[in-house]
């Protein structure tokens, strides 16, 4: 059994490479470590490995975690879950980046809940790239209303675009929609100088991705194991 340390090292090591190759600049993607499920003691060890940006997908459980974690204040806490609006306070009082944010509603929320005193909520509008009906997300057609929503909104900064695609495609399937992602964002970054984040890419596609022009992936499985 590798720990968790070893596994970390792997990934970041698999990422390094996959940019090298793919002629990008080094340290152009960065490594969110998806933790959902998994106790607080397997954060501690990937952050005693170095590791400093962390996701979540269920705000109790993160809200949570984050309270246990308060004294490593250098960690970046995620919000990557589907987010009902009853509770958006807990995502506004605890993380530092919220990347499923889909509706102007929730946004309103979030700018309304979120502390003075901390810093604006980071976001990025979650796109429901295959245009599947089980998905959350807004239609690539609906990103740029919503971006000039948020933007009006001083207690939240829009950082860019994520998305969650189809899982049952083919490896030229996925290149074609990590590549749709890429073009939005690359719009998107047309109309503001602060985007910079292209959030895709798991443990399975993260290669795929990388290759497509994600500057984050989200890795869960690889570093911290299957969950159950
Ligand atoms: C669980 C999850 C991940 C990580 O998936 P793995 O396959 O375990 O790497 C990434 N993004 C989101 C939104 C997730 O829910």
């Amino acid at each position: 059994m590798e720990t968790i340390a070893e596994r970390l090292k792997s990934t970041l090591q698999t990422l390094e490479q996959t940019v090298q190759d793919a002629k990008r600049p080094s340290h152009s993607v960065q490594l969110l470590a998806v933790s959902k499920t998994k106790p607080v003691s397997d954060i501690v060890l990937a952050y005693e490995a170095g590791q400093r940006c962390f996701g979540e997908n269920y705000v109790q459980e993160g809200a949570e975690k984050i309270h246990a974690l308060q004294h490593l204040s250098d960690i970046e806490w995620h919000f990557i879950g589907p987010l009902q609006s009853n509770k958006s306070r807990l995502v506004a009082e605890n993380f530092d980046w919220m990347q499923t944010l889909d509706r102007e509603k929730i946004a309103l929320r979030l700018n309304e809940q979120r502390p003075e005193e901390m810093p604006p909520l980071q976001v990025c509008i979650q796109v429901n790239i295959n245009d599947e009906s089980s998905k959350s997300g807004v239609q690539p057609g609906q990103v740029l209303a919503l971006a000039a929503y948020i933007s009006q909104l001083p207690k939240l900064t829009l950082r860019g675009l994520m998305t969650i695609p189809a899982v049952e495609q083919s490896e030229t399937q996925q290149r074609q929609t990590f590549a749709m992602m890429k073009n939005l964002f690359e719009q998107l970054q047309l109309h503001y100088s602060q985007v910079d984040t292209l959030s895709m890419g798991m443990s399975g596609d993260m290669q795929l991705a990388i290759e497509e022009g994600a500057t984050m992936v989200r890795v869960g499985t690889a570093i911290f194991g299957r969950r159950n």
